[in-house]
């Protein structure tokens, strides 16, 4: 690749949170995977497992497609592949795969999120970690299925197979990239019909979650299906904290008690004033409410908020068992607010903006679903953490203003040219690069 101009200078790299490095800290896990299989183990598990990764980071458009554009030396070079399946073969690897097997791959990016120090962008509220959970559905068809699906049986007889996942991921208010967690999915567990629930998941998210990370400091962020007591319980037994969205139609009882609250002269009202933006944050707070009438000893803190702006209103309201005070309920509104991020930033992105989320790109008749969604996750943290720490990545996005623009740009060198690292690809965007033209002999006599 020639036609660099030298005088940009490209922007900073960090070597540990690379592209290159957390390929290679991947591969290093998937490597020390025990094999499953017995006889034919021609292309080796990590081999299957990594050409999946791959295929997410590079955003394939289909399991075909990648299969077709096999770039082998790239792949070899970049993502450490030896020898990369066939589609039907890497279908069939994977799908006896549990998905828990890719949670070492989670935790080792993370850890290196940690020690680079990069998490520290993301910390707020004395120390936390704001923590959005919620659940999205990624597949349903009427006729394929497989072991793990979700079904539901209709009127006629008919069954609808579906696949869901609990999602998880660290968010910051004033920052738009994200931080994935391993997702639990929402699985028929035994092959019957006995279907599995966002609940369930969340019970064993969050026990998985404190074995993996029994310090860290969590404030966990979801909506008002799971400001029910025994989930408050459930987060309280892992000691992580919450702000719960609240609506007066599903919790009457509350907004009742802070009715009463309000005449008994126990409320707080205080207001801020955005005058640049020309808005009016208007909050109403009380703490110690009983949250329902059935669980009147569960006692939450409840905050109600107006933003105003011109003639339009808008509400919002959230329990939490943070105390609320003048001095942070504009932050806890922030927190409150931002788990939007669950579902735009993360789930939206993965719909639409080139990971294909819902995409089939091969059902399996065990895990292969499941585990392709889970591999898309990790392939989604490995691009975030390159979106919160790599200058040069998010540079390279601002010039080319998109990412659907930048995946394309990024397949389109991937696929034509030899590369040595994905640092070299990431520079050759910026820089601009010139195919190598051909040398001409130019006879002078
Ligand atoms: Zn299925």
């Amino acid at each position: 690749m020639t036609g660099f101009s030298m005088a940009i200078i490209a922007p900073l790299v960090r070597k540990h949170l690379s592209a290159d490095a957390l390929f290679r800290l991947i591969h290093n896990d998937f490597a020390r995977l025990p094999d499953y299989r017995v006889g034919d183990t021609e292309i080796a598990l990590a081999d299957a497992l990594m050409s999946a990764f791959a295929m997410f980071s590079l955003k394939a458009p289909s399991l075909l497609a990648f299969d077709k554009e096999r770039a082998e030396g790239n792949l070899h070079t970049i993502y450490g592949i030896e020898r990369v399946p066939c589609d039907t073969r890497m279908r069939e690897i994977l799908d006896p795969i549990s998905p828990k097997w890719l949670r070492p791959a989670f935790k080792s990016v993370f850890r290196q999120l940690q020690r680079g120090k990069a998490l520290e962008a993301m910390t707020w509220l004395d120390g936390h970690y704001l923590l959005a959970l919620d659940g999205t559905g990624y597949f349903s068809s009427k006729t394929i299925h497989c072991t793990s699906c979700l079904r539901r049986v209709h009127r006629n007889g008919s069954m609808t197979y579906a696949h869901q996942m609990l999602g998880a991921a660290i968010i910051h208010p004033d920052q738009r990239a994200v931080i994935p967690l391993m997702p639990e999915p929402i699985t028929n567990r035994d092959g019957t019909d006995k279907n599995d629930c966002e609940r369930n998941a969340a019970k064993r998210f969050v026990a998985k979650l404190r074995q993996d990370h029994p310090h860290l400091k969590f404030i966990v962020t979801e909506d008002s299906l799971s400001a029910n007591a025994p989930h408050i319980e459930t987060l309280h037994a892992h000691d992580l904290r919450y702000i719960l969205g609240v609506k007066e139609g599903d919790h009457a009882y509350l907004f009742q008690q802070v009715e009463a609250a309000e005449h008994a002269g126990r409320v707080t009202w205080y207001e801020r004033h955005d005058r640049a933006a020309g808005i009016v944050h208007r909050f109403r707070f009380v703490n110690q409410v009983p949250l329902n009438a059935s669980n009147a000893d569960m006692h939450v803190n409840c905050i109600e908020y107006w933003e105003i702006q011109d003639a339009k209103v808008q509400h919002f309201s959230w329990v939490t068992d943070v105390r609320v005070s003048t001095r942070n309920v504009y932050s806890l509104m922030r927190g409150g607010r931002a788990r939007w991020k669950i579902e735009n930033e993360t789930f939206n992105t993965l719909k639409n903006q080139g990971y294909n989320f819902e995409h089939n790109y091969g059902h399996g008749t065990q895990n292969l679903s499941v585990m392709f969604a889970t591999m898309m996750m990790l392939a989604f943290l490995v691009d975030q953490t390159q979106q919160l720490c790599c200058a040069l990545f998010r540079a390279v996005w601002t010039k080319l203003g998109s990412k659907r623009l930048l995946w394309e740009r990024m397949r389109g060198l991937f696929y034509g040219y030899h590369l040595e690292s994905m640092r070299e690809l990431w520079e050759a965007l910026w820089y601009g690069y010139e195919r190598q033209r051909p040398l001409l002999l130019t006879d002078t006599s």
